[in-house]
């Protein structure tokens, strides 16, 4: 199978398939196969608007004749939508978050490792040339033992998606830190060295948008403890929201020679910038941001499908930055620090 030939089920006829990842398998000559929906008719007018031959609500009907299964259902549907790609001998490419505990996203990374298809998450972070060449920088000791890092990474949620992420319900998937906290977690993990030992967090609900109280929190603050080499601490800190309508994204990491700042950090475009100081003073680091993020996690995909790579974002990537996510959400629920390694 050539990278170019991968049929894909698309499990989910949502926003985020449509706007970035049909249109970024279509310039990469990948074929979207089918669609299937919870809602005939929903599926139906997707897969017309969107030129996707087969449409319907059965999944096994759907994953149909196709190498791989894309899942961007609600945050609810990922689990058993994958555990059923993966059985019926799928690859998947699953969104953020892979499941919402972490004993099924450990249970999605052990079974696709059994069935011997790649499980992949669509973190599009990692694999942006931006963080590459962060963690480049650190790797070549530009900026001396990594001490920390700092991702702010509030936003304002787009109005055609304010539906079920603002719903009541954390247990049912919504609220900013699945949804964002887990890109964070994404982006930390492979930069301060696996998973975090203890995560604090605040957050609240802000938004003026929807009535009354309930709703998922819209706007968390964390602090993470990592371990470096010999036990050396590293500290994160993050700010994600869906209600801060100017501000821009950044990622700082600091070292004990230098601080590495990139503009734009955590955008779904490559455009952005990085900035090295050090004691010879500030420079501008050159990367090549024109390459689309979508493109460059499906690319990384068809290759580990293929055996010539590795995705951006592993399932056990993906499965540590649902733990992390599900870390902070419990801080944030008890005022407790939790470690991530506790949840279930
Ligand atoms: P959407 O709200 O657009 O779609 C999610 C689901 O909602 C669809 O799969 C569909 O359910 C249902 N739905 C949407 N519109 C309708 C409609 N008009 N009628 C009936 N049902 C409808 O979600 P997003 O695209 O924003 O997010 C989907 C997933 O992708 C989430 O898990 C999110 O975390 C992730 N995501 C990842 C991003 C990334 O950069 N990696 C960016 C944005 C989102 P059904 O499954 O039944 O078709």
């Amino acid at each position: 199978m050539s990278t170019s030939t991968l049929r894909w089920a698309l499990l989910g006829a949502s926003d985020i398939a449509a706007t970035r990842m049909v249109p970024a398998m279509r310039a990469l000559d990948h074929a979207p196969a089918s669609v299937v929906s919870g809602n005939e008719g929903h599926a139906r007018r997707w897969a017309a608007q969107h030129q996707v031959a087969r449409c319907g609500t059965d999944l096994a009907e759907g994953l149909r004749d196709v190498d791989a299964a894309y899942i961007s259902s609600t945050n609810t549907k990922h689990y058993e939508q994958a555990l059923a790609a993966i059985r019926a001998g799928r690859h998947v490419l699953c969104e953020k978050p892979l499941a919402l505990t972490a004993r099924e996203s450990d249970q999605l990374v052990a079974e696709a490792e059994a069935a011997g298809v790649v499980l992949a998450a669509n973190h599009h972070l990692p694999g942006s040339p931006l963080h590459v060449k962060a963690r480049e920088l650190v790797a070549s000791g530009r900026i001396g033992n990594l001490l920390g890092a700092r991702v702010m990474h509030a936003v304002e949620l787009p109005e055609r998606l304010r539906t079920w992420r603002l719903s009541a319900d954390e247990a049912q998937g919504a609220g900013v830190i699945l949804d964002i906290t887990c890109h964070d977690a994404s982006v930390l993990n492979p930069l301060l060295g696996g998973l975090p030992g203890t995560v604090s967090a605040l957050a609240v609900r802000q938004n003026e948008w929807t009535e009354g109280g309930g709703q998922a929190p819209d706007a968390v603050m964390t602090v993470l403890r990592y371990s470096g080499p010999e036990g050396r601490a590293r500290l994160a800190q993050t700010h994600d929201a869906f209600t801060v309508p100017h501000d821009t994204t950044r990622l700082e990491v600091l070292g004990s020679a230098g601080t590495i700042v990139v503009h734009d950090a955590m955008t779904q475009d490559a455009s952005g910038s990085i900035t090295l100081t050090t004691a010879a003073g500030t420079e501008e680091v050159a990367v090549d941001t024109d390459a689309d993020l979508y493109e460059i996690v499906l690319t990384a995909f068809a290759g580990a499908v293929t055996g010539t790579g590795a995705p951006t974002a592993t399932g056990q990537d993906g499965a540590n930055a649902v733990r992390v996510a599900l870390a902070v959400e419990r801080a944030a629920r008890t005022g407790h620090a939790v470690d991530p390694r506790d949840v279930p």
